[in-house]
């Protein structure tokens, strides 16, 4: 595997000083006939320091990317300046291009932004170096997950700054500093950074709430767009530990006529954002065991605090609140199974 990798050239970064021709109608998966590959993109505007938008650092996360073509057709900033200056950062344009969070080769664009041993680290140095050189208004990053979510914003930092950027987006706001590799947390030692989570790609109603998002950052002055919206009221939870399953877990859903390992209950995803009390059954162990497993932000495993199994049922061992619990099993092998999270009693 490490020489196929070696084999594979690094990824170059990109550089526009324009919005390229097609942009802004090109369907996502055929953007690579426009890119050749992550792109750094600088549009101008009337107001200084630009605000730094990514999208598609999950190929399969397009809400960002229909948001900003949107943006692009709506404000004509192909022939007329942005209300501020953009800089864009169009990311895994090769995954986008398979309908994939990434390639099977590659690491999750997303977990590139500290470190050094992949030749991807490179290509997001050469992003963070950019950006150094001035100084950034605030950094929003858009994605999508798979499972049922809420629309929120995350925030790697609890500054009111980074709260109030949040808060724009969703009263749901959720802090977290596991994963550290995330694009969010690298920006956010140069300004309010925030992640926003659309719901499910292809969704009408993330997309509106993205490119309405970003038409208010664009737009609104820094005493407001940093400041407590009218309305105060914020639901802040904050991650506290991953759960994974290994690679060669099989999963099933609901009933389960196949032989798997673990056949989860069906509305596993209805969980997310609700508060989960201990011994709630998520599913059923064809074994007496489970290979679940959960890591708290300090890399310890605390699984058998929060995940016990009960003759063959796999229950919850203390009270938890989930996040990105999801039925998608790529994405559950390529990421994760979910997070749990605790509320986090700030900002009120
Ligand atoms: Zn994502």
């Amino acid at each position: 595997m490490e020489n196929l990798n070696a084999a594979i050239p690094a990824p170059q970064l990109h550089r526009y000083n324009t919005i390229p021709e097609y942009l802004p109608d090109i369907p996502v998966e055929e953007l690579d006939s426009v890119l050749p590959g992550p792109s750094l993109i600088a549009i101008e505007g009337n107001a200084s320091p630009p605000i730094f938008i990514s999208v598609l650092l999950h190929g399969n996360e397009t809400t960002g990317f229909l948001a900003i073509q949107h943006l692009i057709r709506e404000l004509n900033l192909t022939t007329k300046p942005a209300p501020r200056n953009i800089i864009l950062f169009i990311g895994n344009i090769a995954a986008a291009k398979k309908g994939v969070r990434r390639l099977e080769h590659e690491p999750d664009y997303n977990r590139i932004w500290n470190g050094n041993s992949l030749p991807e680290h490179q290509l997001a140095k050469a992003v963070l170096e950019e950006l150094s050189k001035q100084q950034l208004y605030a950094a929003v990053d858009i994605h999508n997950n798979t499972g049922k979510n809420p629309h929120y914003a995350c925030i790697n930092r609890t500054d009111p700054s980074f709260i109030h950027l949040a808060r724009r987006f969703s009263k749901t706001i959720v802090y977290f500093t596991e994963p550290h590799e995330v694009i969010s947390m690298a920006l956010s030692h140069h300004c309010p950074s925030v992640t926003l989570e659309c719901g499910r790609p292809g969704e009408t109603g993330g997309f509106n709430h993205a490119y309405n998002y970003l038409v208010q950052c664009l737009t609104l002055p820094e005493e407001i767009l940093f400041s407590p919206p009218s309305n105060k009221h914020n639901d802040i939870f904050h991650t506290i530990a991953k759960i994974t399953l290994p690679e060669n877990t099989h999963l099933g859903f609901g009933n389960c006529m196949n032989a798997v390992d673990i056949c989860f209950r069906d509305d596993l995803d209805e969980l997310n954002f609700t508060s989960v009390p201990a011994g709630t059954k998520l599913g059923v162990s064809a074994k007496k065991q489970h290979s679940l497993r959960v890591i708290d932000n300090r890399n310890r495993e605390v699984t058998d605090e929060y995940i016990r199994l009960d003759k063959n049922d796999i229950v919850t061992g203390k009270p938890l609140i989930p996040s990105m619990f999801t039925k998608n099993e790529t994405i559950i092998h390529q990421d994760c199974f979910g997070y749990i999270m605790e509320p986090y009693p700030i900002g009120k």
